[in-house]
């Protein structure tokens, strides 16, 4: 699953819609300081779910949201949209067959985000194990934050064995086990409710 393209509108700093080809191999972002090298970044992680808003340098959500310069008002939504190849069909269904995804995550001042892949409406849950299959995703230790290198030396086991997992891609799977689980209790509170039931009329 390759990465084609990154646009973001209303994100952070880029205010106007601004689009990254991303081509095959190593991408390196230069600028001078503060020009939005990490925003750039921190647009691919928002839009692949990241929840986190400290981890995006904010207060709260809403805080990715164009804030307002000298000359520009400040922006009601924010958008970031990610186009990926999926030309090996790796996609979960129902987005096996597309070639292509488009995978786009909008948030309006107050009301929080919206998920859309190929433009059908999705839950953050889906896009977070789209990305989780693909071995990569907003936590993915290829994204490698400043500071981030000293948090990890000083992480604690069980982090450091969730940011191996991740690389391995079985986190996704993690996610999917607990929801059988919870179904799977779900199943044997009703069965005991049928006996139950049963009982009462045997
Ligand atoms: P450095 O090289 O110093 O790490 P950088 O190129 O990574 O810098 P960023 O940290 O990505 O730069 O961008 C910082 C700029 O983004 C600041 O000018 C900041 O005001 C601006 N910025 C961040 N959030 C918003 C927002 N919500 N609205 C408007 N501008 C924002």
């Amino acid at each position: 699953m390759d990465f084609l393209r990154l646009r973001l509108s209303g994100f952070k700093s880029f205010v106007d819609p601004t689009e990254f080809l991303i081509e095959p191999g190593l991408t390196g972002v230069v600028g001078p300081n503060g020009c939005g090298k990490s925003n750039v970044l921190e647009g691919l992680r928002w839009v692949m779910g990241a929840n986190s808003a400290k981890a995006l340098r904010g207060q709260g959500m809403d805080d990715v949201i164009f804030a307002g310069a000298s000359q520009r008002p400040a922006r009601s939504h924010a958008e970031v949209i990610l186009t990926i190849d999926n030309a090996r069909h790796r996609a979960p269904q129902p987005f096996t067959d597309a070639p292509v995804l488009e995978v786009s995550r909008r948030i309006d001042r107050g009301q929080g985000s919206t998920y859309r892949v190929n433009g059908k409406e999705v839950r953050l849950r889906d896009v977070q194990l789209l990305f989780a299959d693909a071995s990569t995703g907003a936590n993915s230790p290829a994204l490698v934050r400043q500071g981030q290198i000293s948090e990890l030396i000083a992480a604690k086991p069980q982090n450091r064995r969730r940011i191996l997992e991740e690389a391995g891609g079985v986190s996704g799977l993690h996610t999917r086990r607990h929801e059988a689980e919870l179904r799977l209790r779900a199943a044997e509170t009703n069965l005991s409710r049928l006996d139950d039931i049963a009982g009462e009329l045997e």
